[in-house]
C-alpha cells in the first residue's frame, strides 16, 4: 500500500509518500480501508519529534474515515461496514490497522470526509466545551485561532451550549469567517492588547474560561482574560510550547483553575465515544453544526498541507484523499 511517513524526523520536506506493507489486523484491531484522512496539528508534532514515537519511520495520521476491510479474530465487525475514527496513528496511508474500542459506525448520511473532518477536532470540540469546563447559557468563554480546524468547532459547540464566545485571530479574513459560525465578538490578537478588549467586551469582569490552542504567545495573557476562579484550558500549542509555570501564579491573579488536557483522556471508555460522535453527527444532520474544508489534497502531497497548515495560511480543515 501507499503511506506517508516521517523519514527522518524534521520538516515537512521529510515526509515520504513510499510502498510500505499492508498491515494485519491482531486481536481487538481492524483494518481500515481508508477513503478520507483528517490532518491535524498533531501530525506536526509527531513529524518533527515534539511528540515521541516509538516505530522508524515515524506512521503519520490520527484521524480517518473508511470501511473494515479485515477484522481481528475476535472482532465482530462485517467488512464493508463504513467507519470513523480519531487518535489511532498511520491514516496517511491507504490502509490503516485500528483499535475496535476507537471506531465509530459511520452513518450514511454522514459522508467519509465530513466524518474525516469532524472526528478529532469535533470531538476536541466536545469534550473542552461540554466536559472539561461544561459550558452554560449566560457564560462566556474565549476561543484562541477562532477560526482554525478546532477553533470553528470549539466556536459552534459553545453557541448552541448557549454560550457568548469571544475569538481571537491573526487576520479580518480569519475574523469574519468565524462571526460566521456564529461567534459574538472577534479580536485580531496580532494587534497589542487583547487583553484589554476582552475586559471591555465583559464589564471588566473577564470570561468564564479560555480554550486556548495556541501556547507559547497567549498563555500568560490568556491567565489575565479570566474572572475570578475562572478555568484556562491549554490544550494546544501551534505558537511553540509554554514552558515551565509557577502554580503561585494561579493564586495571584484570582484563584484560577488552569489544566492541559488530551482527546486521549476523554475518549477512552468507549460509550463516551460514541456519545461525543453521535452529538456531532446529529448536530450535522440538523445544520446546528457546519463544517469548512479549506483544501483536500492528495495524500502524496501531505507536505504542502503541513506546510500551509504551519504557515497560518488555513481556516477550518484539511483533509488528505489516498
Ligand atoms: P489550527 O487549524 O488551529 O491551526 C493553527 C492556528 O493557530 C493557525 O491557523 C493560526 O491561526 C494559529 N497560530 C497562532 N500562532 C501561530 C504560529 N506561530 N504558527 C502557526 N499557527 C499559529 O490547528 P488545529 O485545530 O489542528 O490545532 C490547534 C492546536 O490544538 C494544536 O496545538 C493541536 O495540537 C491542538 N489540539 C489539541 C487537542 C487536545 O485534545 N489537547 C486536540 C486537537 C488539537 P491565526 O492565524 O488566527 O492566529
Amino acid at each position: 500500500m501507499k503511506a506517508v511517513v516521517a523519514d527522518p524526523l524534521g520538516g515537512p520536506e521529510n515526509l515520504k509518500y513510499m510502498d510500505q506493507p499492508t498491515p494485519q489486523p491482531g486481536a481487538g484491531e481492524v483494518l481500515v480501508k481508508i477513503e478520507a484522512i483528517g490532518v491535524n496539528f498533531i501530525d506536526v508534532y509527531f513529524r518533527n519529534g515534539t511528540y515521541k514515537a516509538p516505530e522508524t519511520p515515524v506512521k503519520l495520521g490520527s484521524e480517518g474515515a473508511g470501511t473494515v476491510a479485515a477484522a481481528g479474530p475476535d472482532v465482530d465487525l462485517p467488512v464493508g461496514q463504513r467507519v470513523a475514527y480519531a487518535m489511532a496513528r498511520g491514516s496517511y496511508a491507504e490502509y490503516a490497522l485500528v483499535p475496535r474500542k476507537l471506531l465509530v459506525d459511520l452513518p450514511n448520511n454522514v459522508s467519509f470526509e465530513d466524518a474525516a473532518a469532524v472526528m478529532l477536532q469535533g470531538m476536541t470540540a466536545h469534550y473542552l466545551t461540554r466536559s472539561t469546563f461544561p459550558l452554560k447559557s449566560g457564560q462566556t468563554c474565549l476561543v484562541h485561532a477562532a477560526a482554525g480546524g478546532a477553533g470553528l468547532l470549539i466556536v459552534q459547540l459553545a453557541k448552541i451550549a448557549g454560550a457568548t464566545v469571544i475569538g481571537t485571530v491573526s487576520t479580518e479574513e480569519k475574523a469574519q469567517l468565524a462571526r460566521e459560525h456564529g461567534a459574538d465578538h472577534m479580536i485580531l490578537y496580532t494587534q497589542p492588547d487583547f487583553v484589554a478588549e476582552v475586559k471591555r467586551l465583559t464589564g471588566d469582569r473577564g470570561v468564564d474560561v479560555v480554550y486556548d490552542s495556541v501556547g507559547s504567545t497567549t498563555f500568560h495573557k490568556s491567565l489575565d482574560c479570566l474572572r475570578p476562579r475562572g478555568m484556562l484550558v491549554s490544550f494546544g500549542q501551534s505558537s511553540g510550547v509554554v514552558g515551565q509555570f509557577d502554580p503561585l501564579v494561579l493564586s495571584q491573579k484570582g484563584s484560577l483553575f488552569l489544566t492541559r488536557p488530551s482527546l486521549a483522556n476523554y475518549v477512552s471508555d468507549p460509550a463516551e465515544l460514541r456519545q461525543r460522535a453521535s452529538d456531532l453527527f446529529t448536530w450535522l444532520a440538523d445544520g446546528r453544526l457546519r463544517l469548512r474544508v479549506h483544501k483536500t489534497y492528495k495524500l502524496a502531497d501531505a507536505a504542502q498541507a503541513h506546510r500551509d497548515l504551519e504557515g497560518r495560511k488555513t481556516t477550518g480543515k484539511l483533509l488528505l484523499t489516498p
